[in-house]
């Protein structure tokens, strides 16, 4: 199949092209490099079936395709509050723009929604039904709200056009090839102990989320692809919580760091608890994450340690 990845040199977007050039098919990897990185694609280019456009999701673009992943969009907060307009625009217009190539081609669509559609959650796991507690005025409203606008817009297209659509929502994922300014916890905390900086840990460190490795992620994403049934939206993540203090000591453990942790106020609306519930996708796909925290930062440790 000849397959488009919106947001392909970034984080996610580069090991799903790495694993659907593998499969052996064609892939088209867009991106305009607001936080990917041709370093991500780099060693793509050896694949015969492998191209790269630089392009903006919220310009049209053209292209004859059997399959779409839109993963377009920054992903960590300081990243999508730089410019929250048009982080928005990338995903509302993003969207609009790659429901209506699915729909001219018949291409199946798959949206890489986000757990921030739940916001700051009352219910603990979180599960597919629940609709979420977002705060529509605050800072992290230009993620979470657009996220929510592109699933309300791929579910139009479906019953309206008739569009093939999948949608997932993905929890907190981290893994190699995460970019060393990108902000989110995890690369911050790896970073900032193999330099032996202090580690910034945001309030008190009792919120808590659950962290998928990136191999565990794409397997599902990948999977929920290629099944006939179901539209989603599907939780994939790993339903192990923890505090992010706990993992700021465990960081410092696995680096063996002499940093010490700091404590630095709590951004607006950062949301106190998260965890997927993935009973969907377990009983769809017999999917669920395998690889254990520790294995999963053992290996990006290595990766961050062989780029600083
Ligand atoms: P990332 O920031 O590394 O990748 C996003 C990619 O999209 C980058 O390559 C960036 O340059 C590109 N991009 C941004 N705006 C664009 C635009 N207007 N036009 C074209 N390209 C654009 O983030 P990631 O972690 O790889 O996330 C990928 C997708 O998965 C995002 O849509 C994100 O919302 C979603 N997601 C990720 C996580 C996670 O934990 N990694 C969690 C939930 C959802
Ligand atoms: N966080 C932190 N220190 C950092 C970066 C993040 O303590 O250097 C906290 C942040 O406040 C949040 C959690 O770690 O509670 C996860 O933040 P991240 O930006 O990775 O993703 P989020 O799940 O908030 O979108």
């Amino acid at each position: 199949m000849r397959i488009l990845v919106t947001g392909g040199a970034g984080f996610l977007g580069s090991h799903l092209c790495e694993r659907l050039l593998k499969s052996g098919h064609e892939v088209i990897c867009l991106d305009n490099f607001f936080t990917g990185h041709k370093a991500n694609i780099e060693a793509l280019a050896h694949f015969p079936k492998f191209e790269w456009v630089r392009h903006d999701v919220i310009d049209p673009f053209k292209a004859e395709v059997d399959r779409i992943y839109n993963l377009a969009c920054p992903a960590s907060p300081i990243h999508y509050q730089l410019n929250p307009i048009k982080t928005i625009k990338t995903s509302v217009v993003g969207a609009i723009n790659c429901l209506g190539l699915a729909k001219r081609t018949r291409a199946r669509i798959l949206q890489a929604s986000t757990s921030e559609v739940y916001g700051d959650p009352e219910i603990s796991p979180q599960v597919e039904s629940y609709r979420g507690n977002v705060n529509p005025i605050g800072i992290r409203a230009c993620y979470d709200e657009g996220k929510r606008c592109a699933e309300a817009l791929f579910f139009d297209y479906h019953r309206q056009n008739g569009v093939d659509i999948r949608v997932i929502r993905i929890f907190n994922t981290y893994g190699p090839r995460m970019n060393v300014n990108d902000g989110r916890v995890v690369s911050n905390f790896i970073v900032q102990a193999l330099r032996h900086e202090p580690i910034t840990l945001y309030g008190d460190g009792s919120q808590t989320r659950s962290f998928c490795y990136v191999d565990d992620l794409i397997d599902g994403m990948v999977r929920f692809m290629d099944q006939d049934t179901e539209t989603g939206p599907v939780n994939f993540g790993n339903p192990h919580e923890f505090t992010m203090r706990k993992l700021a000591e465990t960081v410092i453990r696995l680096t063996q760091s002499r940093s010490q942790i700091v404590n630095l106020p709590l951004p607006n609306d950062d949301p106190k608890q998260r965890c997927p519930n993935i009973d969907k996708a377990k009983q769809l796909l017999g999917w669920e994450p395998k690889v254990a925290l520790e294995e999963g930062l053992q290996k990006t440790i290595l990766y961050f340690k062989s780029i600083l």
